[in-house]
């Protein structure tokens, strides 16, 4: 076991945070405050090739590692939520989705673009009626022909209005539950998809959240993603990525928590001295050293056995839990050492507060993630061997850093 990165690692992790240091950061409070989706940083992004970061070059991909992945989203979240939010989205759910359960025809087709930042991928799983409990979806798949008619109503989907490419889920047969859940692949120019934002989110208002409704669309079966009856077990697997992606994200959260209270906490003067002096104002600032860190730590094991090829479903939910458990107490806490002025949006921690709350939520809550551990460790849940696993780093197999 080591510790060091590698000279691509660091690389990676540089490119993300003076990108988001340099051309997000300086317009980040105005973006959020105006609830407004800049569709020029997201072309950046594709252009800086960060939409594709752990995608295989043969598939138009970086090729980095699944820990560089993971430096990028913390780098990403440390400026702001959204911009990770893209990447959990793009490339986590959709992309790496793509790569592990797609044919090569599908990949070419749609992987390539999404890994070069030519299209723009969306994840569309939950329901009005189905959140948690996937196996209550609604929308339909009937086979067609030489295809799919699909109708229902996608809600909460991140980047709805802006995707291109949808990866969609859909029931073959309700009796079945989650057994006749099905994945398919939408595009956005196909008759019948229709999409709109969600106004008045508490948290990630520079990000594009939305709804999209399938009324009677035509998708041909070359778009069906798996088998019929295999998209429950897509979706899940389609989350172990997402996971870890917000388990990275919610650590560079808490290290902006962090890096934002040291600053005040040195600046501000009570009782003839710096807050920081304080010693239940330390206490705050030691448990964020420690949620930093800790959180780091989980996500990276995880990154790091996804470059091994290792199942890490268990590893990358406990990170993803710890993480964002964390994040939303350092940013309560951050909030707290700025006082008053940190209940207003002249400081940036009451933005960190709104967005931590949500990564509590997506992708699997709090609760389920509680119950997910509570499982493997009573002997309840083991994970099997999927019949298409998500491929190692380097993709020849011979595993990485
Ligand atoms: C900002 C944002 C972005 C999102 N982006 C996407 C996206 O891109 N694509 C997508 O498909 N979805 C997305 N979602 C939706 C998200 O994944 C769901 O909100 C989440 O899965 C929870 O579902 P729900 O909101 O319907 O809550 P519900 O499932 O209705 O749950 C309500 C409450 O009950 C609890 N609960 C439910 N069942 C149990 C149980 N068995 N045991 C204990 N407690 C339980 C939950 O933990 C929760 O606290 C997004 C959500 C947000 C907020």
């Amino acid at each position: 076991m080591h510790f060091e990165l590698t000279e691509e690692q660091k690389m990676v992790r540089k490119l993300a945070r003076d990108f988001a240091e340099r051309e997000v950061l300086p317009r980040i409070a105005e973006l959020d405050a105006a609830a407004r989706f800049d569709k020029g940083i997201l072309r950046r992004m594709a252009d800086l090739g960060l939409l594709g970061i752990p995608i295989p070059e043969k598939y138009g991909g970086g090729g980095s590692d699944y820990v560089s992945f993971g430096l990028a989203c913390e780098e990403l979240e440390r400026v702001d939520t959204f911009l990770r939010v893209i990447l959990s989205v793009h490339t986590g759910l959709v992309s790496l989705g793509l790569l592990q359960w797609a044919d090569e025809e599908q990949k070419a087709r749609y992987l390539v673009p999404l890994a070069r930042g030519e299209r723009i991928g969306a994840f569309g799983l939950t329901e009005p009626n189905a959140g948690t409990d996937v196996a209550a979806l609604e929308a339909k798949a009937v086979r067609d022909g030489d295809g799919y008619v699909l109708d229902g109503e996608k809600t909460w989907i991140s980047l709805a209005d802006e995707a291109d490419t949808f990866l969609v889920f859909a029931n073959l047969d309700r009796s079945r539950a989650h057994r006749g859940i099905t994945a398919f692949i939408v595009e956005r120019e196909t008759p019948g998809l229709a999409s709109s934002s969600i106004h008045g989110k508490l948290g990630v208002r520079a990000g594009n959240t939305g709804s999209f409704t399938l009324t009677g669309c035509r998708v041909p079966a070359a778009n069906r993603v798996g088998e019929e009856g295999e998209g429950f077990k897509i979706a899940m697997s389609c989350l172990d990525n997402g996971r870890y992606t917000v388990a990275a994200g919610a650590t560079g959260l808490i290290q902006a928590c962090l890096e934002a209270s040291v600053r005040y906490a040195n600046q501000r003067h009570t009782f003839g001295a710096p807050v920081g002096r304080h010693q239940l104002v330390q206490r705050m600032i030691g448990h964020m050293v420690l949620q930093a860190e800790s959180s780091r730590l989980l996500y990276l094991r995880a990154g790091w056995m996804k470059n091994r090829g290792l199942r890490n479903t268990r590893e990358t939910a406990l990170a993803k839990w710890a993480a964002t458990e964390a994040s939303f107490r350092a940013a309560a806490d951050a909030v707290q050492i700025h006082g008053a002025y940190g209940y207003s949006n002249e400081y940036p921690v009451e933005r960190y507060l709104r967005n931590a709350k949500g990564a509590v939520i997506y992708e699997g809550t709090r609760e389920i993630m509680e119950i997910m551990q509570g499982e493997y460790a009573l002997g309840y849940r083991q994970d099997r061997p999927l019949s298409r696993e998500l491929p190692p780093w380097p993709s020849d197999g011979a595993g990485g850093a």
